[in-house]
């Protein structure tokens, strides 16, 4: 939905922009104006750019990761859901398949470490570094969780297909997914408007694990 903007190579890995980030922009901006009215909108609208920059880092990470192995990246696209890498190759193995999935979630657990960091070490930081700083350890761990779409559900496939074959592995992760998505709709159907947005995330994570169930599960469902 939506075009895309197209910002060309930024270190060897072209960057776009759909426009519907545009969109989750105004989802952070409304939010904070919500909770802590006019005085917020400044700081929302800051909050909101630096972390649609953490979520660029975020598939950075998978690039690097990606490139530790000689796998090329064609693009990496930010979307209203976050953004997603495309790689060129695939990561052989459950090792390298490890790695680059747990490099993006890496990259905000980073940023979150040094930000906290600097709000234990410098004095009067700001609303929006520590609000930075949650949403950074926040999108680090969310992402590891094992359920399939997130980066974690590939992950617990990759570790859990030495085990049993990688059909069965796929399987249990989607199902994972599944459950998570169904505890974000109930999570957020409690809270206002960062709700709706928990919600959607929570449909869309449904959405996808259903459809890795029915690949791996010969089409019974
Ligand atoms: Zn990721």
């Amino acid at each position: 939905m939506g075009g895309a903007i197209d910002l060309g190579k930024i270190l060897g890995v072209n960057v776009r922009i759909e426009m519907t980030v545009l969109l989750l922009a105004a989802f952070i901006i409304v939010d904070g104006f919500g909770a802590r009215g006019t005085s917020g909108l400044l700081d929302s609208a800051t909050f909101a750019v630096l972390f649609i920059f953490c979520i660029y880092l975020h598939e950075m990470g998978h690039a690097f990761g990606g490139w530790l192995f000689g796998i090329r990246t064609l693009d990496v696209t930010l979307t209203f859901f976050g953004g997603y890498a495309r790689l060129v190759g695939v990561p052989r193995g459950s090792f390298q398949n490890v790695v680059v999935s747990f490099a993006g979630p890496a990259a905000n657990l980073l940023i979150a470490g040094v930000l906290y960091w600097y709000s234990a070490n410098v004095d009067g930081t700001s609303y929006v570094v520590s609000r930075l700083a949650f949403a950074n350890l926040f999108l680090g761990i969310f992402n590891l969780l094992p359920g399939y779409p997130l980066d974690g559900g590939h992950i617990a496939a990759a570790i859990l297909s030495n085990f049993m074959p990688p059909g069965r592995a796929r399987l249990v992760t989607g199902y994972i997914g599944v459950g998570i998505g169904i505890l974000l709709i109930g999570l957020g159907l409690q809270s206002g408007l960062g709700g709706t947005f928990t919600m959607l995330v929570g449909f869309m994570l449904i959405l996808a694990a259903s459809q890795e169930i029915q690949t791996n599960s010969g089409g019974r469902f």
